[in-house]
């Protein structure tokens, strides 16, 4: 019999997102399947949710969860993905961003929004739905941390609890005082419970109660275990290191294949990349209004403008990149200062940099067409999906050592190059005079063309899908599994 999964996130490809753990949660259950795993979606009813479901069936309802009715439906989407939305209007029929106002701002009422996806999460766990009782619950992020919490506390049998870490910058929390209407013991507000740092933490919550942990690169288990990178949990996830490990992230190889990519002005392969990339080039050289030359080597972004992604430090070394001759393409959104920056850099340097401010799904994907290189400077980046976008469609990834970017790229050093296995280039994280240094070899790397070539086949070659990731989910989850039968 397959095994029962119950994963339970705040965003899901493609109903709604805000970020990559929307990728995770839409693709992951899918490639589950082929794992043998039967794999249930909770998700909150959002509009976005709600209006885009077609055969929704009542399974279950609520007199009064959190102040007000709601129902549990279930529900078919895209890709045959199977879901079990919550729908509880006071608390999720709401405009805009699953998480802020419009104006701006979170949701005050947040800390009850999640505790009751996750309080229906642990609900389901415990038996409520006769027809889906899950082996294994997998729980994503703050907003899904308190469901193991709820089944530990619930006391007897329970399906197993996995937490995943997307993002440890996004915690999730709420004064002590909520601690009775969230549906906690009052022994749970201690340190060994949801008590953190006089509050309660949902990520907390999750990181002390579940089972076995998990976050999205192996590289990145080991730094949220240091204090630097521990954001607060370092000395809690030390505790742990026993049941935390780290799987990279897959991206969608139906959505980012440049053989079929209608966003592309050529679409290629392997074996025509050489030839044809060209093409994207100068497509993507015209769009963004720089000079059509092919001698120019072009260096792309698509980010997030946060400091996490450390374009300050690109920024402000637009000068060394121009004294390469090379140019820029940005594509990104977010802090008004480093959007602003990057404007005057492309108003000063008209032909050389063309920035687009805003997301652009089609450009995206002719960024990473049409560039010679990806450069992603980030601070921290628990996995990335932009650098394996990159290595699959022939922008060879110029990337900060850190997290998941440092264990998907390998560095074209004097080894890996004699040896014909690196694909990208890595530099120290957050040193300005490190990218310059890196864009430098990238550049020079480039000028020797059958190196840069090899760069790029080695880099469209490298597994980048789901089929690795899930079989590492699936293991896990078996191994959990079993353990608790036994
Ligand atoms: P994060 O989730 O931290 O933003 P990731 O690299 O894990 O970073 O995922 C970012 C995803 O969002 C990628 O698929 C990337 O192509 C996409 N993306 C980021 N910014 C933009 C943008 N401005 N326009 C279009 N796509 C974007």
């Amino acid at each position: 019999m397959p095994l029962r999964v119950l994963s339970v996130a705040s965003e899901l490809y493609p109903l709604i997102k805000t970020g990559g753990l929307a990728d995770v949660a839409g693709a992951l259950p899918l490639a589950l399947r082929h794992e043998d795993m039967d794999v249930r979606t909770l998700i909150p009813g959002y509009p976005a949710v709600l209006h885009r479901l077609d055969d929704a069936q009542p399974v279950h309802s609520f007199d009064n969860l959190f102040g007000g009715q709601a129902r549990l439906l279930a529900a078919t989407a895209a890709m045959g993905l199977e879901l079990l939305v919550l729908d509880a209007p006071h608390l999720f029929d709401r405009p805009g961003n699953p998480y802020r106002r419009e104006s701006g701002g979170d949701w005050p009422d947040n800390p009850q929004r999640f505790a009751a996806l996750s309080r229906v999460a642990a609900d389901i766990g415990l038996g409520a739905l006769p027809s889906f009782v899950p082996d294994i619950l997998h729980a994503h992020d703050w907003q899904a941390g308190l469901a193991p919490a709820y089944l530990h506390y619930a006391g007897g049998p329970r399906p197993g609890t996995v937490m995943t870490v997307h993002n440890l910058a996004f915690q999730g929390g709420c004064p002590p005082s909520l601690l009775g209407e969230l549906g906690l013991p009052p022994h749970a507000y201690a340190i060994d419970g949801v008590e953190y740092y006089g509050g309660i933490g949902f990520l907390k919550a999750g990181l002390w109660a579940a089972d076995r942990i998990t976050t999205v690169s192996p590289s990145y288990a080991l730094e949220i275990q240091t204090d630097a990178g521990g954001m607060g949990l370092g000395g809690l996830l030390r505790t742990r290191a026993g049941v935390l490990s780290g799987i990279i992230n897959g991206i969608d190889e139906d959505v980012w294949n440049p053989a079929t990519d209608p966003h592309l002005a050529a679409t290629y392969t392997p074996a025509t990349c050489a030839t044809t990339r060209a093409v994207n080039k100068v497509a993507l050289q015209q769009r963004q209004g720089l000079e059509v030359d092919p001698r120019r080597m072009l260096f792309g972004v698509v980010s997030r403008l946060e400091w996490q992604k450390g374009l300050d430090l690109l920024l402000d070394r637009i000068p060394a990149l121009l004294e390469l001759r090379a140019q820029l393409v940005l594509l990104g959104a977010g802090d008004p200062g480093l959007q602003a920056g990057f404007l005057a850099a492309q108003q000063a340097n008209p032909g050389r940099i063309g920035v687009t401010i805003g997301y652009d799904e089609s450009l995206a994907h002719q960024i990473q067409a049409g560039s010679d290189a990806l450069v992603v400077p980030s601070r921290f980046e628990p996995c990335g999906l932009t650098q394996l976008c990159a290595l699959h469609y022939g922008a060879v990834p110029v990337v900060a050592r850190a997290g998941g970017l440092a264990d998907t790229v390998i560095d074209a050093n004097e080894a890996s190059l004699a040896a014909g296995v690196a694909t990208g280039l890595q530099f120290q994280p957050d040193s300005g005079d490190q990218l310059a240094a890196a864009l430098g070899r990238a550049a020079a790397l480039w000028h020797d063309r059958p190196a840069w070539q090899r760069l790029q086949q080695n880099g469209m070659a490298a597994p980048v899908g789901w089929t690795g990731p899930a079989r590492h989910y699936a293991a896990l989850f078996r191994a959990l599994a079993e353990e608790r039968r036994g």
